[in-house]
């Protein structure tokens, strides 16, 4: 069975210091495990990830203060939380210790029950840090995802879009866009009800991502428009990806709970050959310009721009 129990690394040059450190914190239920110095615990914490430090001050070979920096100043420790000991009352001390980064300050000799609650109070806090960091990552992931279909939004198609123009820029790679829309999806919410026009549009997206490769990126622009963006991708194999879209759109009938047919017409640019436009509205420009010659000659088809 993996270890349970909150992990705390007592760092003390001193072996006796350290040992009955080690007693405190082991007889109030935490898995403990110690190092003489700086340099060691660096090592120990990368072995072993502790969720609190308690390191004295001053040690040889690396000293607490020097071990602090190097915790706060480093990603994947930054939360670790630190209790610092030291000899040194005075407040020139203690403030010189919280400010380099220790979370707490000790002074010695240590009161065991105090030396408990602090790091129980570590604990909370640190426990408190990574919920608000995971609430953090969910939230972002969030806002950069469409609720309905589970598509990148809008928002993170314009990211992904100028993030890939500028590596064209810089690279040379071709890039290609899709922009595709629904044909007339008004009249599948008035046949069948707004219901059903949301499982046809999370039907499609469906197929938007079997028709897409690793790397490709698929998105609900709003409504019923979606687009696709196809990194290191040249015109004619753009092309080719749109036909299967339009085709594998056409071939069964989309929805949950009623089977609505539908079609979608798709307007395609790209970088490449004969030179397109190398910056984001110039191919989102192209691509609905294509889209309304797609629609206009009778939609249901692919159309370059
Ligand atoms: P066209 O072939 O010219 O694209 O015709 P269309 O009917 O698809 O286009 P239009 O833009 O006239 O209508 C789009 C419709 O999409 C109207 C709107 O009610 C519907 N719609 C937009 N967003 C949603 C949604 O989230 N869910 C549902 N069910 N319908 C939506
Ligand atoms: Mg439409
Ligand atoms: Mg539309």
């Amino acid at each position: 069975m993996s270890e349970t129990r909150p992990r705390v690394l007592v760092v003390d040059d001193d072996p006796l210091s350290r040992r009955i450190l080690e007693q405190v914190l082991v007889s109030a239920g935490y898995a403990v495990d110690s190092a003489a110095d700086g340099q060691e615990a660096l090592a120990r914490i990368r072995a072993h990830r502790p969720d609190v430090v308690v390191t004295d001050w001053q040690m040889p070979v690396m000293d607490g203060l020097t071990l602090c920096r190097i915790l706060k100043g480093t990603d994947e420790t930054r939360f670790t939380h630190v209790v610092m000991l030291s000899a040194r009352g005075e407040t020139e001390a203690k403030v010189t210790g919280l400010e380099t980064g220790a979370d707490d300050y000790l002074v010695k000799p240590i009161e065991p029950l105090e030396l408990q609650a602090r790091v129980k109070v570590g604990l909370r806090l640190q426990r408190a840090l990574l919920e608000l960091a995971t609430k953090n990552e969910i939230l972002e992931k969030l806002a950069l995802t469409d609720p309905l279909t589970g598509l990148a939004n809008r928002r993170a198609f314009q990211e992904a879009l100028e993030a890939e123009v500028s590596r064209v820029g810089r690279h040379g790679r071709p890039a290609s866009l899709l922009f595709l829309d629904l044909d007339h999806f008004k009249r599948v919410n008035d046949d069948h009800g707004h219901a059903v026009g949301d499982e046809v549009l999370a039907g499609f997206a469906q197929v938007l991502k079997r028709g897409c490769r690793r790397g490709d990126l698929a998105a609900r622009l709003g409504g019923e428009e979606f687009a696709v963006l196809l990194p290191t991708t040249g015109r004619l194999p753009a092309a080719l990806v749109a036909e299967r879209i339009r085709r594998a759109t056409q071939a069964h009938p989309l929805g949950r709970t009623v089977q609505a047919a539908v079609t979608v017409s798709v307007g395609i640019s790209s970088t490449e050959n004969p030179p397109g436009p190398v910056d984001a509205a110039g191919l989102l420009g192209h691509a609905d310009a294509a889209l309304y010659r797609a629609k206009t000659e009778g939609r249901n088809r692919v159309a370059s721009g």
